[in-house]
C-alpha cells in the first residue's frame, strides 16, 4: 500500500454523476473507524453496512444487521461517505450481496476514487463485482453450521488482491481450512486469511497450529474489538 493510499479523498473527486431514479440500499449503519481486518487493517475507514443476510453462523457478531435499517438513496450514501473525509471504503452486512444495487454502490464508490473492499459471505456469486474492489471472500468452516453454503465457484472469481477469510471455532475447523487451503491452492491465488472466533479459540493456540504446519496464511486478530470491544459504531 502506497503512502498516498493514506491521503484523504477530497470532496471534490466524488462523481458528481446522480444515480437514476429508485436506485436505493437498505442500509444498517454508515460509521468511521478504523479497519480492524483483512489487507486494509489499521486504515481510517468508512463502513456501510448494508441490512440483510441469507445466512445465519453460529458466531454471527452482526445479527442486528439482519433486520431493519433504512432505505438510502445511493447518491445520499456516496455523500455520507464523502463527508468523513477517508480514503478506505469498506462495504459489508450482513451479506451486501443479497441486495443487488450493491454492485451500483461498488462500481460508484471505484469511480470516485475510493480504495474500495467488500466483505461477502462466500455464499453468493462475486462473478459481477467490479474488478477494483478488493474482495474478502468467506470460506465456512464447518462450526460455523453454514459451511453447505459455501459457492465454490466464487474461487474462480479472485484476483491476487483479494483475500479469503476462514473464521475458525475450533481444531476441526482449522483442519478442515488447512485442507482445504491445500486442495484448492488458494495461496497461489491470493491472500489467505485465518481468524480466531472470539472465546472459542485462544488466538495464540492458532498461531502455533499455523506455524507447527508452515502455513502460507496470515493470521487475523480483531484490532477494533481490541480497541473498542463490542461498543456499536465501532
Ligand atoms: S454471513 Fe456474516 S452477517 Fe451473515 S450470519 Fe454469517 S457472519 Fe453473520
Amino acid at each position: 500500500m502506497s503512502a498516498e493510499a493514506a491521503t484523504p479523498v477530497n470532496s471534490e473527486q466524488i462523481s458528481a454523476a446522480p444515480a437514476p431514479a429508485g436506485e436505493r440500499l437498505r442500509i444498517t449503519e454508515i460509521f468511521h473507524s478504523i479497519q480492524g481486518e483483512a489487507d486494509a487493517v489499521g486504515w481510517p475507514t468508512v463502513f456501510v453496512r448494508l441490512t440483510g443476510c441469507p445466512l445465519r453462523c453460529t458466531w454471527c457478531d452482526t445479527t442486528y444487521s439482519f433486520h431493519g435499517g433504512q432505505w438510502r438513496d445511493i447518491d445520499a450514501i456516496l455523500d455520507e461517505v464523502a463527508s468523513h473525509g477517508a480514503r478506505h471504503v469498506c462495504v459489508t452486512g450482513g451479506e451486501p450481496l443479497s441486495q443487488k444495487r450493491c454492485l451500483i454502490l461498488l462500481r460508484r464508490l471505484c469511480d470516485a476514487g475510493y480504495e474500495v473492499s467488500l466483505e461477502t459471505s462466500g455464499a453468493l456469486d462475486v462473478a459481477a463485482v467490479d474488478p477494483r474492489v478488493r474482495k474478502v471472500v468467506d470460506l465456512k468452516a464447518p462450526d460455523s453450521g453454514e459451511s453447505r453454503r459455501n459457492r465454490w465457484s466464487n474461487l474462480d472469481h479472485l484476483r491476487a488482491h483479494d483475500q479469503v477469510k476462514f473464521v475458525l471455532a475450533g481444531r476441526a475447523d482449522y483442519e478442515w481450512a488447512r485442507q482445504t487451503v491445500h486442495e484448492h491452492a488458494l495461496a497461489a491465488r491470493c491472500q489467505v486469511l485465518f481468524s480466531p472466533v472470539h472465546g472459542k479459540v485462544a488466538p495464540r493456540e492458532l498461531a502455533e497450529w499455523i506455524l507447527q504446519d508452515r502455513l502460507p496464511v496470515r493470521l487475523q486478530m480483531q484490532l477494533h474489538k481490541l480497541l473498542w470491544g463490542e461498543e456499536p459504531g465501532h
